[in-house]
């Protein structure tokens, strides 16, 4: 069965107490609510993962993902941080293929197969990103584009190792812009996502595989997009860095 999973990446943001001050109101909020999210994670930045961990460390409900690991294993990579070094820590999940990173880190769908690999191995979740651009989706090219993301990043796993996968679709043009795709676009996007992972492994899986959207996703439009029949939750960018804003988007469940 597929999870409703709601997840908050804060990208290069707050300083430690900063992050250590949301997670605690994050965890507080959430003892006095109620949702039917079935997984909840918070994506700090690296150096705060350790921290975090330890405030939930005691909440059943919520784990800890990395924004990012690297596409080498270990050794001589001056800067890189491994997936096992993520394992090693507590951290369950790991966001690859983020649009920034592809945009701002040249970041290949080579590279992606390979981090994707080694999540895979290491036992950490890999959320795999896919989005057009703005200009992709006006020349109308934004369903080829996803299939190739999706060929050349994630489906090199076997059928076994993709069950372990999450996907997040993120239109470019809709993140941080304030722009929010709309139902239909989104509905028809993940529902071609879907129709993708039924080609290359079969219907089970791919009735099984949570797809979450990202981009302009906030207390006020999650409850109509996580209605939507093939979106199974989102990934939070801007409202994932107030308590409030997180926590009301997943009571949207
Ligand atoms: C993101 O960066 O994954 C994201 C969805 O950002 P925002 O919600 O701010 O658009």
């Amino acid at each position: 069965m597929r999870k409703k999973i709601v997840a908050g990446n804060w990208k290069m943001n707050l300083l430690k107490e900063e992050a250590i001050e949301l997670t605690s109101e994050i965890v507080k909020l959430l003892q006095t609510e109620t949702s039917n999210a079935d997984q909840l994670l918070i994506a700090p930045p690296f150096v705060y993962l350790s921290s975090v961990i330890g405030v939930i460390k005691n909440e059943k409900r919520i784990s800890v993902a990395a924004q990012n690991c690297a596409d080498k294993n270990a050794g001589a990579y001056t800067g890189e941080v491994s997936a096992a070094m993520l394992k090693s820590i507590g951290v369950t999940t790991v966001i690859i293929g983020h649009s920034e990173r592809r945009a701002y880190y040249n970041e290949t769908d080579a590279m992606l197969a390979e981090k994707v690999k080694l999540a895979v191995a290491t036992n950490l979740q890999p959320i795999f990103c896919c989005g057009e651009t703005l200009s992709q989706r006006e020349s109308n090219t934004h369903f080829e584009v996803i299939k190739e993301q999706l060929a050349n990043g994630l489906f090199q796993l076997n059928a076994i190792d993709f069950a372990k996968a999450i996907i997040a679709y993120e239109p470019v043009w809709a993140i941080g812009t304030g722009v929010t795709a709309s139902p239909q676009q989104a509905q028809e996007m993940h529902a071609y996502i879907r129709k993708l992972i039924a080609e290359k492994y079969d219907s089970d899986i791919s009735n099984s595989t949570s797809i979450l959207y990202g981009g302009s996703c906030n207390e006020k439009n999650a409850k109509e997009l996580f209605a939507l029949p093939d979106v199974d939750g989102g990934l939070i960018g801007g409202a994932s860095l107030k308590a409030q804003s997180f926590v009301s988007i997943i009571k949207s469940f």
